[in-house]
């Protein structure tokens, strides 16, 4: 199997699949999606590919097992990174036990692994149905994630009874990861001529209070009682802007921040944080006025080490529990009700010009997973 996973990461690798949102390199995912569809098809496993829009698309494939209702999901992204700065993107190049290539590690290693399942599993009997799933566009919005939320997983003939998201861990169990929230603080004035402040409302100073009220928040998030897996929450200052010119006090100005969030904390704590920046720049002095919201939200995903998460972390050879910093569509199966979690291969370089994923890890990880599948007997 060594050899046919090679194969396979060679193929997925070969084809563009950059995230069109990150680069004008990028290709959407058609291409990918129906050279997996292929693979699937040809091993007589019923599979389909579903149009998000334009060429965005999923794949999906379903291998009835012995307790059809029974169902374990796997998924992995098609989309990759930006190329910029790679001399050889999409040729895999084997140096002893890393593949390098964009995507190997981030993470079509993990596709590649459950195209040797199907491989394997379709002349087996397989205890448990196994529903394969590609998306695209996790790197972006998740919207093949939730295209497969509303579409695909409703159709299945049960609730699958766990996802694995097969992304990079190193080989830990991921029980956890962060979730994400965006916010947007805008402060309006009045231009007028530099050499006349007295005339204008200057929009720009208030934004101090804004920064600092940010510090103050980041600050006690660093005194909470850390996750064991993951650590603090934290929030940082993404994007500033305003003003139109050195000669003219600003008339607008506007700052976006991000805050990472630990399982447990509640959308009312966010938002009294919020609150809290919006009312130190109103108290500043000044005629300005503020307009402050929540633009985005991805939740935090965390799930309990019951009897099946042991049975996953015995097959993968008794490895550790982890939690992840980044967020993953997993979290978008759990908030369906599919308990989800992290499991994928070693290497390096996610979203870094030098990626590469160790051979010996994902070979280990396929393994790790037929263990798993067939130990449901
Ligand atoms: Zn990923």
């Amino acid at each position: 199997m060594q050899d046919q996973l090679i194969q396979y990461l060679t193929e997925l690798v070969h084809i563009n699949s950059v995230n069109p949102d990150l680069s004008t390199e990028g290709q959407e995912e058609r291409e990918i999606a129906e050279y997996v569809f292929k693979h699937f098809d040809q091993l007589g496993i019923p599979t389909k590919v579903h149009t998000i829009h334009g060429d965005r698309c999923n794949t999906t494939a379903f291998l009835k097992g012995a307790n059809p209702e029974k169902i374990l999901l796997m998924n992995g992204h098609l989309d990759t990174v930006g190329i910029e700065g790679m001399a050889d993107p999409f040729n895999l190049r084997k140096d002893g036990d890393k593949l390098y290539g964009r995507g190997t590690y981030d993470m079509l290693a993990g596709c590649a692994v459950q195209m040797g399942l199907a491989a394997y599993f379709k002349d087996q009997p397989c205890p448990i149905s196994l529903a394969f799933t590609f998306v695209a566009d996790e790197e972006s919005l998740s919207m093949g994630m939730e295209h497969l939320v509303e579409h695909y997983l409703p159709s299945l003939p049960a609730q699958p009874f766990l996802g694995i998201f097969m992304e990079p861990t190193e080989e830990s169990i991921g029980i956890s990861n962060k979730g994400y929230a965006w916010f947007e603080i805008e402060i309006e004035g009045l231009a007028a001529h530099g050499s006349r402040p007295e005339q204008g409302i200057n929009a720009i100073f208030p934004l101090a209070a804004a920064l600092h009220e940010l510090e103050l928040i980041n600050q006690e998030l660093a005194q909470e009682k850390p996750d064991p897996y993951l650590g603090h929450a934290t929030l940082h200052p993404g994007l500033i802007s305003g003003g139109t010119g050195q000669s003219v006090i600003a008339a607008m100005s506007k700052l976006n921040w991000e805050r990472r969030i630990l399982p447990g904390e509640s959308q009312d704590k966010l938002d009294r944080e919020l609150k809290r920046v919006i009312s130190a720049v109103e108290n500043t002095t000044g005629d300005h006025k503020v307009k402050a919201r929540q633009t985005f939200n991805r939740p935090p995903n965390e799930i309990p080490k019951n009897d099946l998460v042991q049975k996953l972390k015995k097959a993968a050879g008794n490895t550790n529990y982890d939690g992840m910093s980044y967020w993953a569509d997993s979290a978008l199966a759990s908030q369906a009700g599919i308990p989800s979690i992290l499991f994928g291969p070693a290497g390096h370089g996610a979203h870094a010009v030098d990626e590469w994923v160790s051979l010996a890890s994902l070979v280990n990880c396929y393994e790790s997973m037929k263990r798993f599948i067939l130990d449901f007997d």
